[in-house]
């Protein structure tokens, strides 16, 4: 079971790498962000709940968030593996997800921290757009959209995010970034943290991972195609 933690503060380039590596590796992008706002847009217990954290630009608490996560974690498609994207966010939601993943004799195989700096971060975030059908995010000047306002890969609306609002990404960075050194932390005590230049262009990152998940022996990440067995 290949699992692949991508790190990274909020506008990185977290979600714009996942899919292009879960292409590589054939295993599912879980990203508690998207599990979260499709639970907004249902109405859910669990959206509601989440839904005031959220907007003020905060972490949703440990219990909500792992428990959705588990669950996410459990079903059929996530066997062979995952890439998780925006999770784990805090020194407990880590132990959480090593405690499960022992507990199926697996463990998080790298954790890559793409690393960007705070003024860009706010530059990348008051510029993004995502498709209402996946997630799928696109910058307005670095990363536009082949046809305005449409999504490139599934054909499904852009639009901007209410948290991507100037207020709430200063909010966001204030209080999630303290959070993100202890769960860097907690990867590099484990020996398994690498990290990338989040502030070269897209294709260039996405090589940098390769080559570091490949360092880590993660097969199927060296651009054959196919992951190798479990
Ligand atoms: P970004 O792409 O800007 O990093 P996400 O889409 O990952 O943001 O997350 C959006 C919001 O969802 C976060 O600001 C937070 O409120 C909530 N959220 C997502 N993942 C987590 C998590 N692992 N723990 C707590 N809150 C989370
Ligand atoms: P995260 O999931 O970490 O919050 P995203 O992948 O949504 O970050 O990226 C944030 C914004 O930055 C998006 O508008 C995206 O198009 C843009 N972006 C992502 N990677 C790069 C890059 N390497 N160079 C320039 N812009 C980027």
């Amino acid at each position: 079971m290949n699992v692949v933690v991508l790190l990274g503060a909020p506008g990185a380039g977290k979600g714009t790498q996942a899919p292009l590596l879960a292409a590589r590796l054939e295993i599912p992008v879980v990203a508690t962000g998207d599990l979260f706002r499709a639970a907004v847009r249902e109405g859910t217990p669990l959206g509601l709940e989440a839904r005031r954290f959220m907007d003020a630009g905060r972490l949703v608490p440990d219990e909500i968030t792992v428990r959705l996560l588990l669950e996410r974690l459990a079903r059929p498609d996530a066997a062979d593996g995952v890439i998780l994207d925006g999770f784990p966010r805090t020194a407990i939601q880590a132990a959480a997800l090593d405690a499960a993943l022992t507990a199926r004799g697996a463990g998080v195989g790298a954790a890559v921290l793409v690393d960007v700096p705070g003024e860009e971060l706010v530059r990348r975030m008051s510029g993004r757009w995502i498709c209402r059908a996946n997630g799928h995010p696109y910058h307005e000047v670095s990363s536009p959209p082949r046809v305005a306002g449409v999504c490139d890969l599934d054909g499904s609306e852009l639009y901007q995010r209410a948290d991507d609002q100037p207020d709430t990404i200063r909010t966001r960075m204030d209080q999630q970034l303290g959070s993100l050194r202890e769960v860097i932390d907690h990867y590099r005590a484990a020996g398994c943290l690498r990290s990338v230049d989040g502030l070269q262009a897209i294709d260039r990152v996405a090589a940098d991972i390769d080559a570091q998940l490949t360092a880590a022996g993660i097969r199927g990440a060296a651009g054959s195609g196919r992951a190798a067995g479990a």
